[in-house]
Order: C-alpha cells, then structure tokens, then sequence
C-alpha cells in the first residue's frame, strides 16, 4: 500500500465518523496496534477523545469506546449583520457556550466594531471558565462583500500563544480561497484588482504586530503568501456542512487566508477588511479567523443544522433591511466568479419602476421589497414590529409583508427555474412574520417557475432564526480546526508541558 499511515488527524476524524475501538481503527485504517495506541494516546492526551469502558462484548472484556470529546477546545463565533448580531464562545460540536447580542449602533464603522467584539469574546471566555489556549479557531460572519485574491502559498499564521494551532499544514495545503460574499451590495462593489492592494495592506499591519511567524519578527511578508492565516475560506467546501465530517475530503482546502476589501461606500455595513479582521483576531487570540457573508453563513447553518439539513440543493434568501440570496448546489456553497452570486436583492423587477435603490440601480427589488421600504410604509419602528404586527393579524401589516413576498417570489421564480432547487428557505428579520411571507413567496413561486421545478419544491422558513448565522460559523470553523491536517499540525506544535506529537512516523 502506498498510501501514507493514517495520521492522528485522521484517526479523530474516524472517531467522530463513529470508528469507536482501537480494533476498529486498526482495521481501516491498516496500522498496527502500537501505532493506533499512539495516536490514540495523542488525541487523548490533547483532551480531543475519551476513553470508556463499554460496547458489545464478545465474551472477554468489552472493547474500551473512543469518544469525540467536544469539550477538548472552543471556537468562537460571531454573526455581524448590519444593526444586529450575535457573538458566542461554541465547544468543538457548535454548541453554543455562552452568547452575548451583537447590536452595533447604526453608523458604527468596522474599526468601530471589531475591538468591541473581540471584548466581547475575551468576556465570553471568562464567562465560561475557558483558558483562551483552548481556542482552536474563529469565524465570523459580515455583512459586507468581499472578494478574495489567489490562494497564498505559505500563509505565515502562528500560534502566540503557545497553545494547539492550526496553522502550519493548513498553510501548506492551502487551497484556493475563495471569497466571502455578502449582502446585497455586490453592484457598487469591489473589483478584484483591488484585493491584491488593499489585502496587502491588511497584512503589512498584521505582520507588523508581531504575528508573523513566517519571516523574522517584524517583517511583513508581502504578497499573496502574507495572507495566509488571514482570512478566507474556500470556495465550494464550505458547505459541505456539519452533516460531513470535516476533514473527509476538505483538507486539501483548510486554510487560505486572504486579505480583502470589503465593499466601501457610504453605508455603515461597509468597509470591511477580512484581512484587518483576521489580523486582529490573530492578534488577540492566535488563532486563525475565517470571514465569511452573513447570508452565505446563515444558508451554512441550516444547511448543517436547520431548515436545510439534509438537502443538496438549496436557495437561502434573507430578506431583512437587504434582500440577499445564498446558494447550496450539490452540497457546495456556490459563490460565483467573484462572490456574487446570489445577489437578488438587486435584480430589477417590473414593479420597481424608477424607484433608486441604495446600490445606485433603479427598480431593484431590495428597493420595493427589503426592509427599508417596507418599513417606509408602515408604522411599525422595525421589521421585529412589522411582523409582530403582522403575526398579530393588522391587516395592513399583513398585506404588506405578503405583498412583498410575492415580489420577491416573482424573483425566486427565475431562480427555481435556472438552477433547480429541492429546497427555498426564507430567513432574516421578516421571517419572524413567517405566513404571510411565505404566502406570498409561494403564490408567486408556483404560479411562476415551471412545473417540473416546483414539483417538488419546498418553500419554508428558516429553522434556526436569528441563531443561523453563528451556526454556520461554528460549522465554518470547525470545519478548519477538525480537519485532519489542522489537529495534526495542532498536535506537532510547541505545547507547555507536553512533548511533541509523533504522529505520522515513517514506521507505521
Ligand atoms: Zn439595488
């Protein structure tokens, strides 16, 4: 066999895909029996597994079970959106630690924002009694569109610490990075030929603090490759979801980092920087952060543990102060060319007439049909009113926020028709007022798409809510942290106390 000996990584993995017993390990993965004690006293001794006695007997003494210990490492979390949002410390499953709200004030910049959560975080982290060298990675979703440069090749991320990082083989198997999309905005938006620039500049601040492991302290390493730890995600495995285990199949696209503009306008959703983002997270808490829109992390979250969970192929639309889409086609976020896809927000539709919309086009749909101008004819103060409103029975509430469904139907329609999916799922803010949404979503989807493409089509309301978002980044992370690559890396780091990993010798 030529294949290389199973490392530790991926004896976790095997774990966590329910291979329980050191016997069991042995015969998938062909290593012999000191060689599986080995990683398995790795993994334990790195709080990654437990150990129990029990399982079927077959007459001596049961086979000891080998656990997945969730609680071996937190990631943290954190959902941006444009006035709301939440931020929250997740163990090694995404289950939710602790959880603190996120509601920036309304002209809040990112320079603004950032520091704030990483208190928070920092907080959340006292809170729940956990040393911050248990964190093993963070991801954040934003409400801002980005786009991403070339993979770097050697992204210099480090481990300040002293603790378990990820960082090393996720740098050397970095794949393409793939960009983060977000919201709405995409048309006003950024140009790639700006990444390279802005990115660079992230980074020269990112190297300057002291984080850059990969040249001598203080230099800043230019380029592509100085991203590395930086941000980004790939394109395209994002999603494959909590429902597979991270790892199996991913590891080839862990860590990219990228530097990157966010789209930078006059609204005070923008202005983000993944690189700035991941820089500071770095920084703060050495770990390598992963940036991602919020709309492509709250379609993530169902699909790992909502509304979604389960489908393949999936049209997330978000309809709140923006109208976003995310999109889920064979079990893979798509992303578009550069990030774009999905921004239905800003398809014109005929009833839009002349109306402006915010990203300077006329007659978007986002314009008619977001939350901005819902709210421009109603009375209530917000969308978490008009849908109390509407949940109550107002009449008037009710026919607006159907009305509006059946605007954005008559673009979902198009949607269904050009790319099939089994499944629509209605979140964001107005989900709240979710009948009459759906109502009119439905009525225009099915008078409008094809038979064959709403023969078996469902149309449903977001499972998670508000909780989506930090859903999807806890998916998002700890799809990095767990992949086999990433645990090895974290296991052969300098640790206190502990002698280095031996996982992967060339013997077995
Ligand atoms: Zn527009």
């Amino acid at each position: 066999m030529s294949r290389r000996p199973a490392t530790s990584g991926e004896v976790l993995r095997l774990v966590r895909e329910g291979v329980a017993t050191r016997a069991d390990l042995g015969r998938v993965t062909g290593l012999s029996r000191p060689a599986v004690a080995a990683r398995v006293a790795e993994l334990l001794a790195a709080g990654l597994l437990t150990e129990r006695d029990g399982g079927p007997s077959t007459g001596g003494r049961p086979p000891a079970r080998l656990e997945f210990a969730a609680t071996g490492g937190a990631v943290l979390v954190a959902n941006l959106g444009h006035s709301r949002g939440q931020i929250a410390v997740c163990d090694l499953a995404g289950t939710v630690l602790a959880e603190a709200p996120a509601d920036p004030p309304p002209d809040a910049t990112p320079a603004q924002i950032l520091p704030r959560v990483l208190d928070q975080w920092t907080d959340l982290l006292t809170k729940t009694a956990i040393p911050p060298h248990h964190v093993h990675g963070a991801a954040l979703a934003i409400p801002a569109a980005v786009n991403s440069g070339p993979p770097p090749n050697e992204p210099p991320v480090t481990a300040p610490t002293g603790a378990p990082r990820p960082t090393s083989a996720q740098a050397r198997h970095a794949a393409p990075a793939s960009e983060p999309r977000t919201n709405p905005d995409k048309r006003r938006g950024t140009t790639p030929t700006s990444d390279a620039t802005l990115g660079a500049g992230a980074l020269v601040s990112a190297g300057g603090t002291g984080t850059n492991p990969g040249g001598p302290p203080g230099t800043a390493p230019t380029g592509d490759a100085a991203f590395g730890g930086g941000a980004l995600v790939s394109g395209g495995e994002h999603v494959s979801s909590a429902d597979r285990v991270p790892g199996s199949g991913f590891g080839a696209e862990q860590g990219g980092g990228v530097g990157v503009p966010g789209v930078r306008g006059g609204d005070p959703g923008f202005g983000w920087v993944v690189g700035d983002v991941a820089a500071a997270v770095r920084e703060r808490f050495g770990v390598v952060a992963d940036v991602e829109n919020e709309a492509n992390l709250a379609a993530l979250g169902e699909h790992a543990a909502g509304a979604a969970r389960g489908a393949d192929d999936v049209l997330f639309v978000k309809v709140s102060t923006g109208i976003g889409a995310a999109l889920i086609m064979g079990g893979r976020l798509q992303r578009g060319a550069l990030g774009a896809a999905g921004e239905i927000g800003h398809v014109r539709v005929a009833e839009g007439g002349d109306v402006v919309c915010r990203c300077g086009g006329v007659g978007c749909l986002e314009a008619v049909a977001g939350g901005a101008a819902l709210l421009a004819r109603s009375p209530a103060a917000d969308l978490a009113g008009l849908a109390a409103l509407a949940r109550g029975g107002d009449p008037a509430a009710v026919a607006l926020v159907r009305e509006a469904g059946r605007r954005i139907g008559t673009v979902v329609a198009d949607a269904v028709n050009l790319l099939n999916p089994s499944l629509v799922v209605l979140g964001g803010d107005l989900t709240a007022a979710a009948e009459p949404l759906l109502a009119g979503v439905r009525a225009a989807v099915y008078e409008r798409a094809t038979a064959v493409a709403t023969s078996r089509l469902r149309i449903e309301p977001s499972r998670l809510g508000d909780a989506a978002g930090l859903r999807g980044a806890a998916a998002l992370a700890l799809r990095r942290v767990l992949s086999p690559d990433a645990v090895d890396a974290a296991l052969s780091a300098p640790r206190s106390g502990k002698s280095h990993s031996t996982n992967a010798a060339p013997e077995d």
